[in-house]
């Protein structure tokens, strides 16, 4: 696998340039990831069907029909903040430092009128906070000067604000705007290449790959069921198959159990364990 390295955003981004084509998917105003044009290599067979591909995705929608992001906040804008603080640290420890933060300053004006130097007092137990703290001052007053305060809902917008990159404008178009987006975070990006369900050396990649397989009415919320399922059960060091309702379908060689777990309903958010 390519070796991973920060975005603006702070996505899992490999260091080799997207090779692969795809236009728009269909259905969708979502628009493919830069880089990938006509020179492209044939798309990869993958070891699913179709239908398989649609009952892994039924099964997540019967766990957890509504999920929602572990991102606490409480307008568009917070979000916005939270998922720029998210880049390389916790939801748990994000959550954490943004309750304080957004009890003093929950809009683009009260954020400004904050100023750089208590942001940084909110957020200093996550990682890069100084240079997070620049940004979310910096996006707020841009949001106040090109939006009149509010967040965009266009990707071209987003992902001109300090800070923000294509995996954060994919999690504000989702979550504050209900549009199929899929943010490629590292979760994503390592179930997308272990079951081989949309392998990819990037996030764009695997991004491009997975979205247009993703049967309606499944899109919507196909990032967070992944997300979830790879936090969850499907971890990066040791992926918990007994645990695993999609384990009959998997074609994952870290695979070590063939029998799904029972399917039932789990809560749309899990308890976090507390930040450090
Ligand atoms: S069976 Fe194991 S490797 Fe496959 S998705 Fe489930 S947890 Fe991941």
């Amino acid at each position: 696998m390519a070796e991973k390295i920060g975005s603006k955003d702070g996505a899992v981004k490999a260091r080799k340039s997207p090779r692969a084509a795809s236009a728009k998917t269909s259905g969708s105003k979502t628009t493919a990831p830069k880089g990938r044009g006509k020179a492209a290599k044939a798309e990869p067979k993958i070891p699913y069907r179709p239908d398989e591909v649609a009952e892994i995705f039924r099964r997540f929608s019967v766990q957890r029909p509504e999920p929602e992001s572990e991102l606490e906040h409480s307008n568009p804008f917070t979000l916005l903040v939270a998922v720029v603080l998210s880049a390389q640290a916790t939801d748990a420890g994000v959550n954490k430092a943004t309750r304080g933060l957004f009890a003093s300053a929950d809009t683009p004006e009260a954020m400004a009128a904050l100023g750089e130097d208590a942001i940084r007092d909110h957020i200093k137990t996550i990682g890069l906070y100084r240079n997070k703290a620049k940004n979310v001052l910096a996006l707020s007053e841009a949001l106040i000067a090109r939006h009149g305060g509010e967040v965009p809902r266009d990707r071209a917008a987003l992902e001109a604000l300090p800070g923000v990159g294509r995996k954060t404008a994919n999690v504000v178009l989702n979550v504050a705007f209900g549009e199929e987006t899929l943010a490629v975070d590292t979760h994503i990006f390592r179930i997308g290449n272990r079951l081989k369900l949309a392998p990819g050396k990037t996030p764009d990649e695997v991004e491009a790959r997975l979205l247009p397989i993703v049967p309606q009415p499944y899109r919507r919320h196909a990032h967070h069921w992944l997300i979830l399922h790879g936090r969850y059960v499907c971890k990066a060091r040791k992926p918990d198959c007994g645990a695993c309702v999609i384990a009959d379908l998997c074609h994952a060689d870290e695979k070590t159990n063939a029998v799904p777990a029972e399917l039932i309903e789990l809560p749309a958010r899990l308890p976090q364990p507390p930040a450090s």
